[in-house]
């Protein structure tokens, strides 16, 4: 296991200055880089000259952040999906070499200018890295890139790369500047830097505009809307259907282009609509005028807006704005829905959403899967005595505590009722939990809340219950693993609180 996880993307220029700082200073060897993309097509991130200036301020600030770097201005960024699997392939088929080979993809792009994107810019860094240039991107390297993803998404960095995660739990969120760097490889905590300007282009939105040969008609219009966001331009309905069950790449909004024949277009939507409503991603269609009735027709089925394409590029963009403001708006509804208003951490309804994807993955991985349930002891007495305010305050901060244990970017903390906590650790066995859960419950005690008099002079404490299962074995269920950490649970209870006890199987 390597000491650091770093989250890094190939196009983002805070990446390449991290990785040429740790190659320098020969501190790779004790990193494990997890290549994770921004976008699905970042190539859009140059075409407007608002864009181009926040890449350009960037790469001011790297340099003034990390003198000792060389970097230029590319003239575009390629879609990096293609490089990013042949880093991960060839970090499982030459971890050695592979180091070197992710130096000359980012050194190729961020020094040369050059097209990563390219099969022979992608040989070229293969070749002079001394790897078989026959490489294979298999569905694992993309099953890797999704997980690696999604535990980066999760962990709620504000979509900035580079992201380090240090074994002892420490993390550094973007890149400060070269001393922090090395101070923080020296074991220091790290203060996140405010965001920077290429983040913010990350929340741009993305359209998925399907149609034939006649979306030439809409280049107009589209190169407009690139400016404000992401187009994606599936080829096949397969392949916009499949980018809506992406938890990655699926869009914002679905435009379908309607070229005249009236009778497809509402089987369109009608096939269209059942996917995008479970999603809840607004479904427009843009088109020449069609008969009233048609139009209600498509309504009735769900469709958002249908937008005349003839008319003017502003108010055709205006209405498209609206729907994506509708859907921001329902994403951050979404987002609020998932966390706890008190303590600020993952809820219940998130958790069972979360634990049952995991569960699903643990049965393809056949990779064990642990929770740990936390109760906080004597807190009835607790709030009796020292009133409901101190009672919040106290739940507030075991909660941060525990959030902050956890090492892993997958780890899920939630609450999970009143003073009791959930954490969910996917590819855990029992002995990590219980490494983690006595680490916790340390933590819990080292703060030193003071207990109600009753207590003299014993602070808050927890009591932790651990359960392991791999959800490939027969007979395993969310819902058994959940009884057997409370069973676990209680068991610490009982044996005189403040303690860890593991589920054992007696029958
Ligand atoms: P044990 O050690 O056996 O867990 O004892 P306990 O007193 O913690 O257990 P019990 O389940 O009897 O009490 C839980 C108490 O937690 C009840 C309530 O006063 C308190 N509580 C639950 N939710 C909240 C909350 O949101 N805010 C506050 N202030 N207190 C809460
Ligand atoms: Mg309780
Ligand atoms: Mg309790």
């Amino acid at each position: 296991m390597a000491d650091y996880i770093v989250y890094g993307n190939l196009n983002c220029p805070f990446s390449y200055a991290l990785y040429e700082l740790l190659y320098s200073q020969n501190l790779l060897h004790k990193v494990e880089w997890r290549v994770v993309e921004h976008t699905s097509d970042s190539g859009s991130y140059l075409r407007s000259t608002e864009s181009m200036s926040e890449l350009a301020s960037d790469i001011f600030n790297i340099r003034n952040r990390a003198p000792g770097i060389t970097i230029s201005l590319p003239l575009s960024l390629s879609d990096s999906l293609f490089p990013s699997l042949c880093a991960i392939a060839a970090q499982r088929s030459n971890p050695e070499q592979s180091t070197q080979f992710i130096s000359n993809l980012y050194r190729a792009l961020w020094i040369k200018g050059k097209d990563i994107g390219n099969p022979s810019v992608i040989f070229h860094a293969l070749e002079e890295a001394g790897i078989d240039t026959e490489l294979e991107t298999d569905e694992l390297c993309e099953e890797i890139l999704l997980r690696w993803q999604k535990e980066w998404e999760r962990g709620n960095f504000g979509l900035r790369t580079p992201v380090i995660i240090a074994d002892d739990g420490r993390r550094m969120v973007g890149l400060v500047n070269q001393q922090t760097v090395l101070d923080f490889f020296q074991g220091a905590q790290v203060v996140s830097t405010a965001t920077t300007s290429s983040s913010r282009y990350q929340e741009r939105m993305t359209i998925a505009l399907f149609g034939d040969d006649q979306i030439s008609n809409l280049w107009p219009l589209l190169s407009s809307l690139r400016d404000d966001s992401n187009i994606l331009l599936p080829q096949s309905l397969a392949s916009l259907q499949e980018m809506l069950l992406s938890a990655e790449r699926c869009p914002d909004l679905v435009l379908l282009h309607n070229t005249g024949q009236h009778a497809n277009l509402i089987e369109l939507c009608r096939s269209m609509a059942h996917l995008t409503r479970e999603k809840q991603v607004p479904l427009a269609v843009i088109g020449t005028p069609i008969a009233d009735a048609d139009e209600v027709s498509l309504y009735d089925l769900g469709v958002a807006d249908y937008l005349m394409q003839q008319r003017n590029a502003q108010i055709i963009q205006a209405r498209i704005n609206i729907l994506l403001q509708l859907k921001r708006a329902h994403d951050l509804l979404a987002r609020a829905a998932s966390i706890d208003t008190l303590t600020q951490i993952y809820n219940r309804r998130e958790f069972e959403r979360c634990f049952e994807t995991e569960w699903r993955r643990g049965q393809r991985s056949r990779q064990p899967i642990s929770v740990v349930l936390i109760d906080i002891d004597h807190f009835k007495a607790f709030n009796d005595n020292l009133g409901h305010l101190n009672g919040d305050n106290c739940l507030r901060q075991i909660a941060t505590t525990i959030r902050d244990s956890v090492r892993r970017a997958q780890d899920m903390v939630c609450r999970f009722g009143g003073e009791e906590f959930i954490i969910l650790l996917p590819e855990t066995d029992q002995a990590g939990a219980e490494l983690l859960a006595e680490h916790i419950r340390q933590k819990i005690v080292e703060l030193d809340i003071r207990h109600s008099p009753n207590f003299k002079d014993e602070p808050v404490t927890v009591s932790l219950g651990i359960a392991t299962a791999v959800p490939a074995h027969k007979g395993e269920s969310p819902r058994k693993i959940i009884d057997q950490a409370d069973n676990a649970l209680y068991k610490a209870k009982r044996q005189g609180r403040n303690r860890v006890e593991r589920y054992v199987d007696e029958g």
